[in-house]
């Protein structure tokens, strides 16, 4: 069997060869094959030079080394690296050792001895973060899971590994603003969960700053929620329904004989005509959202299994039935 590591590299120049060998280290007595894509994002240090330096001394034609012209962030190397795969089981790990090879062995022994699951994923257990941004991790999962019809598990990075079904299913989704953790829950299949401790990074820094990462919850939200398009329809039904009550009222009252304010209706009409114009956005954004979902051109279904009996393995059932009543 073939295992494939897909590993995004962006400024990991003292790390790219300690993962190699610690990928190769952690599946070492497993007797499967080991093959490595990883995928240089652009980096501005030495990483493809360690890289080229990697490929030359350990002449491994199971190493892929793919550089990009340029930063293309995170989901692209992603995206690549998977397309560059070709192994039965398929597995998305950093590259700064954060993410310890031996949790992506505990994956593969799960995928080896349960055949009903489809991946392994891997969620931290504790991670070493400031209350700040886990207050806003938590609101952010809080808020998608609302939002979305596919729902995303807290703390569960996109550190996983799958069959090559589900992997295959992930490349059917072309979209260009990619969310992995979106995308693998979206795709369905059957997912484990198991807890990991996140390591120290093994050298350099996170490119990950809190600005980076509340852009990239916005992505989660806008890229799978098309709701935010329906808050119109909200204010505009609430301003068009109070303001007609109230016009209502008003002309009664006037017809009772009552001094209104001044300028009374000519504000209810005001805001009836804004409930209007907050529906018609309403209905704008329907059209929208449905020129947005279209435009992702995602699969419209994913197959996951089919049985067929072949034919020559098919008996004519009329001899069943003589069988059966002797
Ligand atoms: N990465 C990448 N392109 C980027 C930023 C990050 O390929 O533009 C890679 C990085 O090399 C690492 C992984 O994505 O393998 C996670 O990044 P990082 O360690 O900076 O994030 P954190 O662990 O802090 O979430
Ligand atoms: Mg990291």
């Amino acid at each position: 069997m073939k295992v494939s590591f897909v590993v995004p590299c962006y400024n990991e120049e003292g790390n790219v060869v300690k993962m190699y060998h610690a990928l190769h280290e952690a599946f070492r007595d497993t007797g499967s094959l080991i093959e490595c894509v990883m995928v240089d994002d652009g980096s501005r240090d030495g990483t493809m030079k360690a890289l080229r330096g990697l490929s030359e001394e350990v002449c491994d034609p199971n190493l892929k080394v793919i550089s990009f012209s340029r930063n293309f962030g995170k989901e692209a190397a992603i995206l690549c690296g998977l397309r560059h795969t070709e192994g039965e089981l398929v597995c998305v790990i950093d590259a700064d050792l954060q993410q310890d090879p031996r949790v992506a062995r505990e994956m593969y022994e799960i995928l080896q001895s349960r055949p009903e699951v489809d991946a392994v994923g891997a969620y931290q257990d504790k991670r070493k973060e400031s209350a700040v941004l886990k207050f806003f991790k938590k609101c952010f999962y809080g808020l998608v899971n609302k939002l979305c019809e596919t729902s995303f598990r807290p703390a569960a990075s996109d550190f996983r590994m799958m069959r090559r079904k589900m992997a295959d299913a992930v490349l059917s989704m072309t979209e260009y603003h990619r969310f992995s953790k979106g995308i693998f829950s979206w795709v369905g299949f059957n997912t484990e969960y198991i807890p990991y401790t996140v390591k120290e990074r093994n050298s350099g820094k996170s490119s990950w700053s809190f600005g980076k990462l509340f852009l990239y919850a916005l992505e989660g939200i806008f890229g799978y929620s098309t709701k935010p398009l329906r808050i119109p329809y909200y204010v505009g039904g609430f301003l068009s329904v109070a303001s007609f009550i109230l016009i209502i009222v008003e002309i009664i009252l006037a017809a009772a004989g009552h001094t209104l304010p001044e300028h009374a209706l000519v504000l209810s009409v005001f805001f009836l005509l804004f409930g209007c114009l907050f529906l018609f956005l309403g209905i704008i954004g329907s059209y929208l959202a449905r020129t947005y979902v279209q435009s992702k051109d995602r699969p419209v279904y994913i197959e996951k299994e089919m049985i067929q009996i072949r034919e020559e393995d098919s008996r004519d059932p009329s001899i069943g039935d003589n069988d059966h009543h002797g």
